[in-house]
Parts: C-alpha cells; structure tokens; sequence
C-alpha cells in the first residue's frame, strides 16, 4: 500500500534521460556546429587575410579577435585568433579600412551561452514533462467514473460502477444463476467466511464470440456494486520479456487495495495458452512468464478479501491446465449462442434502445436468426433501425428488421448490379431447386424467403428456411436432407439447362462438411459404427476439426463422403424430375418477382 509513489518512479527517469540528452546535444551536436561558424586560425593567418584586405569586420575581446571574412559569393565566415601584443594593428586596420570594435560578432556571453546550452533546453524539457504529467493526471482524476493507472504503460481499466446489472443480459439464465453466488459472496463476504465456506477464486466464462461473456461480467460487478478491474489477455503481450508479469503484480495489488472487487481478464487464451508445445512455436518466454507471475498470484492473495476473478475465452481447449485447477479458474460457466427464446429476448432488449412499431413480432425475428450471438442481433436492430431512416420513417417496422436480419446473414442488395437475363434465370432455377427439394422433403425446414436479387456479400440469390421450432439434435434423415437440398440447386441447373456453372460452390462446401460431420463424428455412417474419427478442436470458433485416425482410415473417410453426397445428388435430381412441371412454374414466377415469400411458393407448388 505504501508504494503508491511508484508513478514518480517514472519521473524521475524522464529527468534523467533528459539530462543525457543535454549533455550528448552540448558534447556531441553545439561544438559541431559552432566550429563551422567560428574556425580557429593562428594569428600569422589573422595578419596575411588582413593584408590581402579580405577581412571586411574585427572586434577584439579580451583574450580573443574575432574576425569575419566575405568571400566574392557574399557568404560570410568568422575566425578568431589569440591576441598578441601588436601596437600597430589599430593603425593598420584603419589603413586597411576595417570596421573594428570591441563587441565580437554573433559570439554570446559566456554567461549567456551557459545558459543558452544548458538551462534553457533543460528548461524546455522540465516545462514538457510538467505539462505531461498535469495532463496524464487530469486522465487520471476526472473522466466520470473511469480512470487508467498510468505505471510503465501497465493500463489497467476501473470502472468504479459498471452501470449493468443481470437485467441487461437477456437469456443466460444457466450462466446468471451460476454468477449470482459471486455477486452474493461481494455482497457479504463475512456470510461465507464465518461459515468456512471458500468462494472460488476465479470464474471462467466460456463461449463463443459475442454471446455477452464480457457483458455477464460487467453485470456482475453492477449487481455487486463493486470496482471492476478489467485488462485483456492481449495487453499483456508485450515487446519486453518481464513486462506483463509486471502488469500481473501491478493487478493484484490494485485490486487487493480495492477488494471487494472484480478483476476481469478478457481474451485469456493469449496468455494462457498451454505451455507445452511440444516446441512447435519454439516456446514464448514472455507469455510463459506472464502465466506464471498469474498463477501465483492466484495462489497467493486471499480470498476472503472479497477478490473474484473473472475471465472470459473462446478457446477453453487451448487455455493450460494448470489455469483450472481447483483454487484457480475451477468454476467452468458455459455462456452458449442464445436458443429461441433467449434471441427473442436479446432482441427486446435492445429495441428498447430504438423507437419500434408496436406490432413488431420478434419471435419470427428470432426464428430466422438461429445460430445468431447476442452481438449479431444487437446489429440486426441496428441495422433495422438505419433503415428505417433511410426510408424517412420515424419508426422501425417489421419489414425493416426482417431485411436487416437478411443484410447481417447475405450482405447488402446490390440493386445495381448488372446480370444478364440468361444469367438470372440460372439462378432462379438454381433457387427454385433448392425449395422445390427442401419442400418436398420430410425432416425439412419450411421455406420462408426465396430470392435472386444479389447481396454484396457474393450470394446471387438465396432460399432462406426457417425452422418451425428450437432444434438441438439433428436425426440422421434430417442431416442427409439437409444435403439433398444444397444439392438441389446445382440439379436443377442440369436438369434444365444441361451445364452446370460456378453457383453452387457454396452449396457444396455445406453439403461435404455435413456429409462427413455425420461419417467422422455423429457415427451415421454403417462403416465405422460409433467411431470418432475426428475432434472438433475449437468448438466455439468456426469449429475446426483434427483427424485422429490412420491414413487409411482418412481415406476410406473420403469415399464414404463421396458416396454420401452423390447419392444426396441422385435423390436430389430424381425429386426434381418427378416435379418438373412446378419447377417451370416456379422459376418463371420467381424471375419476374425476383422475391417471393414462402407463403406464396407453397400456394404454386400446392395449386
Ligand atoms: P463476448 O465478450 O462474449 O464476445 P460481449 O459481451 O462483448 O461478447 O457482447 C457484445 C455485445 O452484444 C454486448 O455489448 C451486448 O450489447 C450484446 N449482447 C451479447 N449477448 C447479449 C445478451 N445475452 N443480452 C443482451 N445483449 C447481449
Ligand atoms: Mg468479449
Ligand atoms: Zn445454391
């Protein structure tokens, strides 16, 4: 607690440095360039420019003469001399026409130079650093409620009230119920310790991008109504081996003078990224260090002080186990994409932010956006709400939300761009054969939205399903016919026009990545029975996976997923074939709408 004077630590430094500097600018740099101004000559030099009437200026000092000399370009020189008795020399310089005196030329006072060289530019550099700190500490102090310890360049962010509570996180129950023990333990701490109760130390929230991990943690503090110490993984990474070790200390000791408090650590994975690697990237002595400083200091503060660390990530896998053992982050609290109900209800609490018509109906609104984070569909009423004022409207209506939930899934139309007409009924058939196949298929999302109109994002046109109701297990029927339909676009353009074009690449990644989900991982596959064949290494970022099987076996994988899709393929072309006649009719009509509701292709496909 006594080391508050650390900041002027700092100072000093500064004063320090700018004192080397002086002295390297008076050693190294003035002489330099005075010497090009006055050049010392010996007095015999003095005498022969005089009598060649070079000389056009003498001033004599008192231990020195000055003189300067104008060559035929007009630049101007000066030189001195040592003095030596010469009794004619006034005679001489009247005879040569001499201006002389006594005030030497351009060649300061020694008093003056001293100060010219040495207080002044220590002056100028005292004057700098008082502005900087008055203005560092002005950071410092005000600002509302934020304020940054400036320590090295340690930046540790305080809010001394978040401002969020639990209210402003929607859905979460799971991960608010399992916080709102901490927010309790912060409350009265003396409640657990009496009993011998021990709080964990440290929470980790886990999940992926934008579902409000750092939000749960601001809420927390705001529930608990303490300090919120906040520093992202990222920030420790620094250039200097030791320095984020420093900043860990410098953490703990703020927050220990704080407690009760939160210390939240963002994007832990950066620093706490196993420390075996098997010497892959060679090690990384910086981030290793800042682990440990870490870990010890979990280790060692108290934790009945009312000190909780929070920390959130989206690579749990990756994060070291010596990070989760009990004592440290040894409470896991899983914050997931939100299901139906819990986008429903993130989209309510951000249209409170906006004005919204009052028969907005966000559960359809959720519905097309499964699979979306707390962020995403906070941009969906954003971006919902920048349309409406683009169409001059006061108010957001449905159909601006249900375009913005479009623009956040596709991109924005691209109303300008050219496409031929032969190219647009490709791609109407190319739709159309995606519906036709989803509709005509059981285990099958409803159309909601076909469309050909371009987005900025690269999509032609898109079939967009909507599922009836919240899905967490997928059949092995539903699966394979979810391949069957992205299949379906690429059949109808053989069907109908007997070529196939570029369109359907996306189709294809979707439908192989399905297809061999269901062959390595979900054990659909007669072959390999219940078998993992591969990981899935970071479930909450993209969900890339390893494999964990022979080559062989990979290459058995393979022809299995060849067989899976083909065959997809085969009943993809098969249900178009017997549905030629709507898939003409449907096509035509789609081309001249360009977009049709879900409603109205079911109305066609059931006349
Ligand atoms: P993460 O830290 O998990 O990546 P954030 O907490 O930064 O995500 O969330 C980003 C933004 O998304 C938040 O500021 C909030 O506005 C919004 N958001 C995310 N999840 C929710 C939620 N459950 N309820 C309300 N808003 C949410
Ligand atoms: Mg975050
Ligand atoms: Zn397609």
């Amino acid at each position: 607690m006594k080391e508050k004077k650390a900041p002027k630590k700092s100072w000093i430094y500064y004063y320090v440095v700018t004192f080397v500097i002086v002295i390297l600018l008076n050693t190294l740099v003035f002489p330099f360039i005075s010497q090009r101004e006055i050049k010392e000559v010996g007095y015999n030099t003095f005498l022969e420019d005089l009598e060649k009437g070079k000389i056009s200026e003498v001033a004599m000092g008192d231990n020195q003469i000055v003189y300067l000399i104008k060559d035929n370009k007009g630049d101007e020189k000066l030189y001195k001399t040592g003095i030596w008795p010469d009794d004619d020399l006034v005679n001489r310089l009247k005879d040569a026409g001499v201006k002389f005196s006594a005030e030497i030329p351009k060649q300061a006072s020694p008093m003056l130079s001293f100060f010219m060289t040495w207080i002044f530019p220590i002056l100028v550099f005292f004057i700098l650093g008082q502005l900087l700190s008055r203005t560092l500490m002005k950071k410092m102090g005000g600002g509302g409620n934020a304020m940054t310890f400036g320590k090295a360049n340690a930046k540790i962010y305080v809010e001394a009230q978040t401002g969020k509570t639990f209210k402003d996180v929607a859905g979460q129950d799971e991960a608010k119920e399992a916080l709102t023990e901490i927010v309790d333990f912060l409350h009265n701490p003396q409640k657990y310790s009496e009993i011998g109760a021990k709080l964990p130390k440290g929470a980790l929230l886990v999940g992926p991008p934008g579902t409000g991990k750092t939000l749960l943690a601001r809420a927390v503090a705001g529930e608990a109504q303490v300090p919120f110490f906040s520093i992202s993984g990222s920030e420790f990474v620094e250039m200097f081996v030791g320095m984020g070790a420093a900043k860990v200390r410098d953490l703990f000791k703020q927050a220990n003078e704080k407690a009760p408090c939160i210390v939240f650590i963002d994007e832990i994975d950066t620093i706490g990224k196993k420390r075996d690697n098997g010497g892959i990237s060679g090690g990384n002595d910086e981030r290793e260090q800042t682990l440990n400083q870490l870990l010890t200091e979990m280790d060692g503060f108290d934790g009945k002080k009312g000190v909780v660390i929070l920390a959130a990530t989206n690579r749990p896998d990756s994060l070291d186990k010596a990070l989760l053992r009990p004592g440290r982050f040894d409470r896991r609290i899983p914050v997931e994409l939100p299901d139906l109900k819990g986008r429903e209800d993130i989209l309510k609490v951000h249209a409170k932010g906006v004005k919204i018509s009052d028969n907005v109906d966000f559960n359809t609104i959720a519905r097309a956006t499964s699979g979306a984070s707390g962020a995403e569909l906070e941009n969906i009423i954003n971006e919902g709400a920048l349309r409406a004022v683009r169409m001059g409207r006061e108010i957001v209506l449905q159909e601006d939300l249900e375009e913005s939930v479009e623009v956040v899934i596709a991109g924005y139309q691209r109303k300008g761009a050219v496409i031929s007409q032969k190219e647009k009924e490709i791609i109407a058939y190319h739709e159309i054969g995606h519906a036709l196949v989803a509709a005509s298929q059981t285990d099958s999302a409803p159309v909601h939205k076909i469309t050909i109109i371009p987005r900025t994002s690269g999509a032609l046109g898109y079939t967009m399903q909507v599922e009836e109701g919240e899905h967490v297990l997928m059949s092995k029927d539903e699966a394979f016919n979810k391949i069957v339909t992205f299949t379906g676009g690429r059949a109808a353009e053989e069907l109908v026009f007997g070529s196939v074009t570029s369109g359907a690449s996306n189709d294809i990644e979707q439908a192989t990545k399905i297809a061999r989900a269901m062959i390595s991982r979900y054990g659909m596959s007669e072959h390999f029975d219940m078998v993992a064949l591969e990981t899935v290494t970071n479930q909450y970022l993209g969900g890339d996976t390893s494999l964990a099987c022979s080559n062989e076996t990979a290459t058995k994988i393979d022809e299995e997923v060849i067989a899976m899709v083909k065959s997809a393929h085969e009943k993809a072309i098969n249900i178009l074939k017997d549905n030629m006649g709507k898939l003409h009719e449907l096509s035509t009509y789609l081309l001249e709408k360009e977009t049709i509701t879900g409603e109205e292709f079911m109305n066609i496909l059931n006349s």
